[in-house]
């Protein structure tokens, strides 16, 4: 209680503003993964990974737009990108060049991808893979994982969502094989695609065991499903994305955040014989429409962040960074002798108020959301910003020294507040 009475005692400008806006939006919120009490901080100005709220603080930025922020605040060479594209044209009503320059990028990293396209945001690029899945096999099912999150109307926590699309579910248990054989016993060949994050993100940063992974891939040739890799969240955790590091190819694959360059995007694709359904040459093609799946800004910054900005080696060096900040966090959990860490891959992670191994989402029915709140409200004081679930994503201007003020906050923190954990 002292630590949210604090928190509104610094940030009255943000609970103003808060307060404003719920006279046009539900609770102030157009982004239900932002709201929490009493009031969320209200951001003025970004640069590098820094922040600065609405009452002027200063943070480090640890969360990067829950990664899809890779490149930090006001990259020079994708806002030169940006403004170059501007300066042609905001809207031209065709195709341009840069887009199928961007595929390329894309597929250099993804080779899984034969054909690809575009979408505004990961979300629609699942909804789209879906499709692409269900036309393609004739099949209606779906087998997901409970926790899983593949967009606002695609959420598995808890089982389901009252707007998920009317798929037809199946819902499994991550990283349970005999649970998965099950369902796949009982529905697979009504199963159109087994649609999987390699990593649970927004439910709790649980890696799925690799040998999970290949085994969903040989049980999907098995059923005869598509096995669609989410990687919206996990593409950044190697060039070629979790895929590359685990030997897996996917039917199809769905990315979003960075790349972009920080703009709405999304992107679904795969095998060529199942892509091609949407070549409106094709007699009974798919359709894909979107105004602006093609927008010449994301284009021209997505395609200057991957060229310009993110090489393998910075993409490599940021995850090592990640791995190395989060012993660095569970090392102070371990010196306080508190039951806290922090789970993830490489540059993502996730604080979990509670200790031992966790691999599904049944794992965290104990955990105590007040921890969560605490530890964010301390860090917050301190100068860190976290999502108020406790995601972390580093992003490339993120450095050793963001690190150590990470680690040293985190030790304040936890000391103040060691009795309640
Ligand atoms: N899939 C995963 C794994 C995600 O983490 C997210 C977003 O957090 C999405 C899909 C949805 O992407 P978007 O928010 O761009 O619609």
């Amino acid at each position: 209680a002292s630590a949210i009475a604090r928190y509104r005692a610094n940030n009255p400008k943000s609970e103003g503003q808060m307060l404003a806006a719920c006279d046009v939006l539900p609770a102030g919120n157009t982004r239900s993964v932002l709201f929490h009490g009493p009031f969320p901080l209200y951001m003025a100005r970004g640069e590098g990974c820094r922040l600065w709220d609405a009452d002027g603080h200063a943070y480090i930025d640890a969360l990067g737009e829950f990664t899809a922020g890779i490149y930090g605040h006001s990259e020079p060479r994708i806002q030169a990108a940006i403004v170059g594209a501007l300066q042609g044209g905001l809207n031209l009503s065709s195709h341009t060049e840069r887009e199928a320059k961007l595929a390329r990028e894309i597929q250099r990293r993804f080779p899984s991808l034969e054909l690809l396209r575009f979408t505004n945001s990961g979300t629609e690029a699942n909804l789209m893979a879906l499709a692409a899945a269900t036309a393609h096999t004739g099949r209606r099912k779906v087998l997901v994982f409970d926790g899983a999150y593949h967009g606002g109307v695609l959420a598995f926590g808890g089982g389901g969502s009252p707007v998920n699309v009317p798929h037809d579910w199946v819902v499994a248990r991550y990283n349970d094989l005999q649970d998965v054989k099950a369902r796949v016993a009982q529905h697979g060949s009504e199963l159109a695609a087994i649609l999987v994050e390699p990593m649970l993100g927004a439910g709790g940063c649980i890696p799925a065991e690799p040998a999970f992974l290949q085994r969903l891939r040989a049980l999907a040739d098995e059923c005869g499903a598509l096995l669609v890799l989410d990687e919206v969240m996990t593409s950044r955790l190697s060039f070629g994305g979790r895929q590359g590091q685990l030997g897996i190819r996917p039917d199809l694959t769905t990315l979003g955040k960075y790349f972009g360059g920080g703009l709405s995007f999304g992107c679904f694709g795969g095998r060529e014989d199942v892509m091609e359904r949407f070549d409106p040459r094709r007699p009974g093609a798919l359709g894909h429409a979107g105004t602006f799946n093609n927008n010449v800004l994301t284009m021209a910054a997505g395609l200057a962040g991957l060229t310009e900005v993110l090489s393998a080696e910075a993409l490599e060096a940021l995850n090592t960074r990640g791995q190395r900040l989060r012993t660095s966090l569970n090392a102070v959990f371990a010196a306080h002798r508190v039951g806290l860490q922090f789970t993830g891959l490489g540059s993502v992670m996730q604080l979990q108020p509670l200790a031992g191994p966790l691999r599904s989402a049944d794992d965290l029915k104990a955990a105590d959301d007040r921890i969560k709140a605490l530890l964010f409200f301390e860090l917050v004081e301190r100068g860190i910003f976290l999502a108020r679930r406790g995601l972390v994503a580093l992003s490339l201007p993120f450095g050793d020294a963001e690190a150590a003020a990470f680690v040293s906050a985190l030790d304040g923190a936890v000391a103040k507040c060691r009795d309640l954990l």
